[in-house]
């Protein structure tokens, strides 16, 4: 088997390369590094069935043949990170979109099977906890950019479904929910490395607004086994999975956690939501996935707990 990963030298699409080689599978990683990093690689360039290539994925030419000589594309190139979104946004957009739409016309070309990542981004503000796939998506105004990522995902979401439809090309979609582990960086905003950073370094934990807001972090190992499982099932071709951890927390919670857990005397420190992102910043009070529908069609659930991942990201700054 032969997968073709893009976004192969992200923080999720190195693990998923390392699994996937695990089985036994050739891999070709496609990534322009411009969020990925060939540190996340660099032990998987010896190994005689990987393949990195330094490209665009709108670079059709080179997708065209890449996509001719695999077997399943794993598409996970995406503009990433909160932060990103709202100070890049043209490129959020127009990455999501148009990577996407060349992804899914040439595994139709090809015949080629399609694992989509996709994000919890796309309930938004839904209050109907927990998430489920078949859910209601509660947008904000376009007037703020967060939401055009929501957006970009959600379109990617719909094509790929009517690719399938209309065309027969079996897509799977994932949709990813804030996951972490090692590789992970704090440069796009995501918490945990941020967070475990400042308190390896002795600086105040950053805690945005009150602090009150959820998350359930899952392990990338965790996440990655999980699409590894739905793309060698045929049931899952056609169909939405969300992909996370049913372990709820605060983020001011988190911030205690991790300070004690790397052993810091930081101090935990409030700030305003719009002194972290901007006037006018919406965010999502409580994000819990619904994860019955991966668990009745592969039997997943997740296996490594919050302390553990802690622990493993913490090292990482140590
Ligand atoms: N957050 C925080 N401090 C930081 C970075 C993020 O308190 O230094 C908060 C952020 O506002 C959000 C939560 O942590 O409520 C998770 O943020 P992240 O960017 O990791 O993922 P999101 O869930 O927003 O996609």
């Amino acid at each position: 088997m032969r997968a073709l990963i893009t976004g192969g030298a992200g923080f999720i699409g190195s693990h998923l390369a390392e699994a996937l080689l695990d089985q036994g599978q050739h891999v070709i990683a496609i990534d322009d590094l411009s969020t990925g990093r060939i540190e996340n690689i660099d032990h998987l360039l010896p190994h005689p069935n990987f393949q990195f290539v330094y490209e665009n994925i709108r670079t059709e030419t080179v997708m065209d043949r890449l996509v001719s000589e695999c077997d399943t594309i794993y598409h996970l190139a995406a503009a990433i990170g909160v932060e990103l979104v709202i100070k890049d946004p043209v490129r959020t957009i127009e990455t999501n979109l148009i990577g996407t739409e060349i992804v899914l016309r040439l595994a139709r070309r090809y015949r080629k099977m399609v694992v989509i990542a996709s994000t919890s981004e796309v309930y938004g503000k839904s209050e109907a906890i927990p998430f489920r796939e078949d859910g209601d998506r509660v947008m904000g105004p376009t007037i703020k950019s967060r939401w055009s990522y929501a957006e970009s995902k959600a379109m990617d979401e719909f094509l790929a479904l009517a690719y399938h439809q209309q065309f027969g090309v079996p897509v799977i979609i994932g949709r990813f929910f804030n996951t972490v582990g090692p590789r992970q960086t704090g440069t796009y905003g995501m918490v945990i490395p941020r967070l475990a950073r400042q308190a390896a370094a002795g600086q105040p934990l950053t805690v945005y607004g009150d602090g009150q807001q959820t998350r359930c972090f899952c392990h990338v190992k965790d996440a990655v086994r999980a699409v590894v499982g739905l793309s060698q099932e045929a049931k899952a071709i056609g169909e939405i999975f969300n992909i996370g951890s049913s372990e709820e927390i605060t983020i001011l919670d988190l911030a205690k956690r991790i300070r004690s857990r790397a052993g810091s005397q930081s101090e935990i420190k409030l700030i305003p939501y719009d002194q972290a992102y901007g006037a006018g910043f919406e965010d999502m009070r409580r994000r819990v996935p619904d994860t019955t529908r991966i668990k009745a069609a592969i039997g997943w659930q997740p296996t490594i707990g919050l302390e553990q991942t802690l622990d493993e990201v913490i090292a990482q700054f140590k």
